[in-house]
């Protein structure tokens, strides 16, 4: 710990010195689960690429849309945890230092503080059509008639959430800003994510080659443990304020 704080402090003179990847266990102790621990329940009969995916969505867009409801409502009722408020902290101390690059759908780190993330799949609070619409002028999506999922009365389209299902491409740009941001961080803090998921889980190697101290931060070992430098097992909500709220701040002494 002590050897990956001394990096920490080092990289805070540098702008985008520290970037940070994160990914479902950082939101695990506000409540929300990851992909595993969601998949209980009535949903335990399902895997992940049927329920995020547009071929299962199309299966069945009930049972898709039931299941991003759940996940909605879990999201709206979570709250930051300290790992979150950590984070948040530690780029309002050091201004222009933090690069954060998220797989999460929630909307924590903003809630948090933390307003310029770089959200690789998406918000899972915005709605989208499920086609491309081609009508002019292009439906409100907000005057959806309400349903299970809400649809279009004009033209039939469904609604669905906006978050990048498996097969999905990224949003414009993102992945391209979070690829500037593992080149040129000193340090990169990798919390909560099993590398199992591309092309995001190369952004810690993408980091390494590039000259950067890559740090895991996950109680259990991931599919990208290789790459790291350091590796401490602990939560986010245990591990970021131990690690980040002793690196002083521009105004302090170190
Ligand atoms: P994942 O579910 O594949 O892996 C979660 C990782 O977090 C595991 O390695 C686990 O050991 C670790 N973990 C569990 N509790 C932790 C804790 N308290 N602190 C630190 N680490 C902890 O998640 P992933 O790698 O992000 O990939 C899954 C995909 O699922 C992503 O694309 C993401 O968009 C999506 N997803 C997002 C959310 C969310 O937005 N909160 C939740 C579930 C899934």
């Amino acid at each position: 710990m002590q050897e990956v704080i001394t990096h920490l402090r080092a990289a805070t003179s540098h702008p985008g010195g520290v970037a940070v990847l994160t990914g479902a266990g950082m939101s695990a102790e506000s409540g929300i689960p990851t992909f595993r621990d969601a998949l209980t329940g009535l949903w335990a009969r399902f895997d992940p690429a049927q329920l995020a995916s547009e071929e299962g969505y199309r299966e069945s867009p009930q049972r898709g849309w039931d299941w991003y409801a759940e996940r909605r409502a879990g999201v709206r009722a979570a709250l930051p945890n300290a790992g979150h408020l950590a984070l948040a902290d530690f780029d309002r101390r050091h201004p222009g230092v933090l690069r954060l690059v998220t797989q999460n759908v929630d909307d924590l780190h903003q809630r948090a503080g933390v307003a310029d993330t770089i959200r690789l799949h998406g918000d899972i609070l915005v709605d989208r059509w499920l086609e491309r619409c081609r009508e002019r002028p292009a439906c409100d999506i907000a005057a959806a008639a309400p349903g299970r999922p809400p649809h279009c009365t004009r033209c039939g389209n469904l609604v669905r959430p906006g978050v990048v299902w498996f097969g999905e491409s990224l949003p414009g740009g993102a992945m391209e800003a979070a690829s500037e941001a593992a080149r040129r961080c000193r340090v990169m803090l990798v919390v909560g994510t099993s590398g199992a998921v591309w092309p995001a889980a190369g952004l810690a190697g993408q980091a390494r080659r590039h000259g950067a101290t890559v740090v895991i931060v996950n109680p259990h070992p991931s599919e990208i443990d290789a790459e790291a430098h350091h590796v401490l097992r602990g939560t986010a909500a245990e591990v970021l304020p131990a690690l980040l709220g002793v690196v002083p701040g521009g105004g302090e002494k170190s």
